[in-house]
């Protein structure tokens, strides 16, 4: 049993850092050429990086930077995708960030801009990806199916966050967003899943790792007992997308050493 994406074409939002980027190496090292999106001028380096990466190993992609929460921007991307490579197989809505505040203080600023990557986001790419898999219909050659959705949702679409009040709601709304999708288009042959991972090394979450207290503290929430890394979500990710997974859709998968078991009910709660 081998993963196979070869001959798709697959874009991958917030590719330059962190998750993005794991799940970047892993889809182009499955076969997919690979669009490695970000969205600032600060971050092409690193968009380049993750590029370098995947055609060293023998895979292909571009960088496109393009901000997920305009509407112009995510159309054009798309557009220019589909003049380049032809279509786009498979969607990895995984660009989000956090814009963290007490919830008395939070300011609209704040839960719009996390409301509007995190969710509008993934809305924008998810619309012009099920566009083009209609216009372009199932094609054997590529797929079983007629294209693939993988939303990066959380462990927080289903644990209440204190503080995080934007995050929190915006990885909710991603649940509904996915198995509304998942129902929508199940009888035109689109596969449409969330990954919901719980701590992983990034720099989202730097402060929750990089000293040894933040560290052991963090582990206490974890009954596997080690922080996560960005291919433990890729693997997944590339498995998902491929025919292997022709059966897997409307579910969220959570992939996080067992966060959602609450560890802190271990000792009998
Ligand atoms: P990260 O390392 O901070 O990476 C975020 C990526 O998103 C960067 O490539 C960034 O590129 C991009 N991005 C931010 N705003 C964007 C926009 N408007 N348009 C396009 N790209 C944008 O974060 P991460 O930890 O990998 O998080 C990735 C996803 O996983 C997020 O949806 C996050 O909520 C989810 N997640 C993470 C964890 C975790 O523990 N790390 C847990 C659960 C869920 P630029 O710098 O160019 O903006």
């Amino acid at each position: 049993m081998k993963i196979s994406l070869h001959n798709q074409v697959a874009v991958v939002t917030g590719a330059s850092s962190g998750i993005g980027s794991g799940i970047a190496k892993s889809i182009a090292s499955a076969g997919a050429t690979v669009i490695v999106n970000h969205s600032s001028e600060r971050s092409v380096d690193e968009a380049k990086a993750v590029l370098k990466e995947i055609t060293d190993a023998g895979g292909n992609g571009i960088t496109y930077q393009c901000d997920v929460s305009k509407e112009d921007q995510v159309m054009k991307m798309f557009q220019d995708v589909v003049s380049q490579f032809g279509t786009v197989d498979i969607l990895i809505n995984n660009a989000g960030v956090q814009k963290d505040a007490k919830f008395t203080e939070m300011t609209i600023d704040q839960w719009n801009t996390v409301i509007g990557i995190n969710l509008t986001g993934q809305f924008l790419c998810a619309r012009e990806a099920i566009k083009e898999f209609l216009r372009r219909g199932i094609d054997p050659s590529r797929s079983v199916a007629c294209g693939k959705i993988i939303h990066i949702s959380s462990v927080h679409e289903i644990i209440p966050w204190a503080g995080h009040a934007n995050y929190a709601s915006s990885k909710g709304a991603i649940k509904m967003l996915m198995q509304t999708l998942a129902q929508e288009y199940g009888a035109d042959k689109i596969r449409v899943n969330s990954i919901c991972p719980g701590a992983i090394q990034t720099p989202i979450n730097k402060d929750a790792w990089s000293t040894p207290e933040a560290l052991n503290s963090l582990l206490n929430l974890i009954p596997y007992n080690r922080i996560g890394q960005p291919e433990d979500i890729g693997n997944l990710a590339a498995f998902l997308a491929s025919d292997l997974a022709d059966y897997i859709t409307g579910a969220s998968i959570f992939v996080d050493g067992g966060m959602t078991t609450f560890e802190s009910f271990s000792t009998g709660g």
